[in-house]
């Protein structure tokens, strides 16, 4: 029988969790439903020196808010806890003995200084890049070239040490990637590791693969960042004797800059204008960065838009809720090549879920902010107003930003309509259909339109010659939804008083 899938995010607590992150939690999460397995949230929290406070809490609320459910977790602990590594440092030690035991890790008491003078040396020789490997170990200061009472003196004295792996110095490391297929390193490119550190604590290495196994992932899903580590965890695995329950790698693919020339970066959306976070986020030197969320965009919208960066359903469909996406999910449509970042998509699959959305689903934007903003508005007529702009939006902070007029009066006039429409005979009509609503009792759409085409037989004027005028009269805009029911919305009162006051004031710019 298959085992049971279960895969993990593991992100470190280090600061806002990027877009591309999400899309990698997203990944798992697919294919964890898709496959009928468990999904893990795991704290990867080793280096304490770049721990940030906050940063665990944001990214369990961002997950959260794009709809990824977590079976085992820091707050919802499975039977394989911790899910926080910095409580599971006692657990990692016994593995790294075992690897010294079996002569696949040594301790090394090289200090920062040696290190460095090694490094010099190296580049002195023009090494293109020095590292700790299977020749230079045996110049350095370890237990694999220091006789072993001076090892066991310095251990016993409490000299600082670290543990390395010891890489082999001629061997082929096989990696058998979902996305990739056979990836294939020679060790010499890797270094010897650290996988302990001075302070005892393990490196990210050594906790994920230990993690991965004592957890029992069967598919690690990540970026193509850890692409370079996988060998050595494909070695440690081996040391270890857990090749046989190794999970199996997928590496996804890069999200590049819009121009396709290089990872996307946070820098990039700052200078194009986009978030790269899903929440809000300060990060320590109190700079401010927006989120997906509070931009507008709606988290089944950036769903579809992030499976998307990488994955294709192989057909021209579009459009896939998170339902979906677990439904039509598979690791093998999953792409190589890096996939450019169009935020005009996102926006697009914003507008699509917007306008899927009810009047009343969009009211519950909608009234939030006019309470906070000690403005009344009934259901009714917040609906109404929803349903006359939700094809004109992107975002549904624009509901209110696009839909003032429904609650104040225009402070200014659409310059160019008043140049060319304000003419007297428009007021002189606009004048009589004040007056004339004034006294009705039933101003709906159809009325304010019945009304305004008596008038204007009366007065013998063609409907164009008014049209925009009425409605830079009543919203100050040029442009907007169907003006009979933004009239009907406004009221009959209110329409008439909008049109005295705008004839007031606009007096000196009438046209003959
Ligand atoms: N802690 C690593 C990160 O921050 C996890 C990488 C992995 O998934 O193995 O992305």
């Amino acid at each position: 029988m298959e085992k049971n899938v279960r895969v993990r995010f593991a992100p470190s607590p280090t600061g806002g969790l990027h877009i591309g992150g999400v899309r990698t939690a997203l990944y798992n999460y697919l294919f964890a439903k898709k496959m009928g397995g468990e999904m893990i949230l795991r704290i990867e929290d080793t280096d304490q020196t770049r721990f940030v406070e906050g940063a665990e809490e944001y990214i369990v609320e961002a997950l959260e808010w794009i709809g990824i459910e977590i079976d085992e977790s820091p707050a919802n602990e499975g039977q394989y806890g911790p899910y926080r590594q910095s409580e599971r440092k006692p657990m990692y030690m016994q593995y790294a003995q075992q690897l010294i035991d079996a002569g696949h890790a040594y301790y090394a008491f090289d200090t920062p200084e040696e290190l460095e003078e090694m490094r010099e040396r190296l580049k002195a020789a023009r090494v293109p890049s020095p590292q700790y490997n299977a020749i230079t170990r045996m110049q350095m200061k370890n237990s694999l070239t220091l006789p072993a009472d001076e090892v066991k003196a310095k251990l016993e004295a409490g000299e600082p040490y670290v543990i390395r792996l010891k890489v082999p110095r001629k061997e082929e490391v096989r990696i058998n990637d979902m996305v990739r297929s056979w990836v294939v390193v020679h060790s010499s490119a890797i270094d010897d590791k650290v996988l302990v550190k001075a302070d005892g604590m393990p490196t990210y290495h050594l906790a994920n693969v230990v993690d991965d196994h004592l957890m029992k992932i069967t598919h690690v899903i990540r970026g193509e960042e850890w692409l370079p580590s996988a060998p050595l965890h494909v070695l440690l695995y081996k040391y270890l004797g857990w090749e046989d329950t190794m999970p199996q790698f997928a590496h996804l693919p890069l999200i590049l800059k819009p121009t396709g020339n290089g990872k996307l970066s946070k820098r990039d959306a700052d200078k194009l204008g986009f978030p790269i976070f899903p929440l809000d986020w300060t990060n320590q030197d109190g700079e401010f960065s927006k989120g997906y969320r509070e931009a507008g965009y709606l988290p089944e919208a950036l769903t579809n838009f992030l499976a998307f960066l990488g994955w294709s359903p192989g057909n021209n469909e579009e459009m896939f809720d998170l339902e979906a996406l677990i439904e039509a999910f598979s690791v093998e449509r999953i792409g190589k090549a890096g996939t450019k970042f169009d935020i005009d998509k996102a926006k697009w699959y914003n507008q699509q879920y917007l306008k899927e959305k009810t009047n009343a689903q969009l009211a519950e934007f909608l009234l939030p902010v006019l309470q906070e903003k000690n403005i009344e508005c009934s259901q009714e007529k917040a609906e109404a107003i929803c349903e006359m702009l939700k094809e004109r939006i992107v975002f549904y902070p624009e509901l209110w930003e696009n839909g003032k007029y429904f609650f104040f009066e225009p402070e200014e006039y659409d310059a160019k309509v008043i140049r060319k429409k304000w003419s007297a005979t428009a007021v002189d009509v606009l004048g009589a259909y004040a007056e004339t609503i004034k006294t009705v009792e039933d101003y709906n759409s159809v009325s304010a339109k019945e009304i305004l085409v008596n008038v204007l037989e009366e007065k013998g004027v063609k409907m164009g010659v008014v049209m925009q005028s009425l409605r830079v009269a009543a919203t100050g805009e040029g442009m907007g939804p169907d003006l009979m029911s933004v009239l009907a919305t406004l009221g009959a009162q209110e329409v008439a008083r909008r049109i005295e006051i705008a004839i007031e004031k606009l007096a000196d710019q009438v046209k003959d």
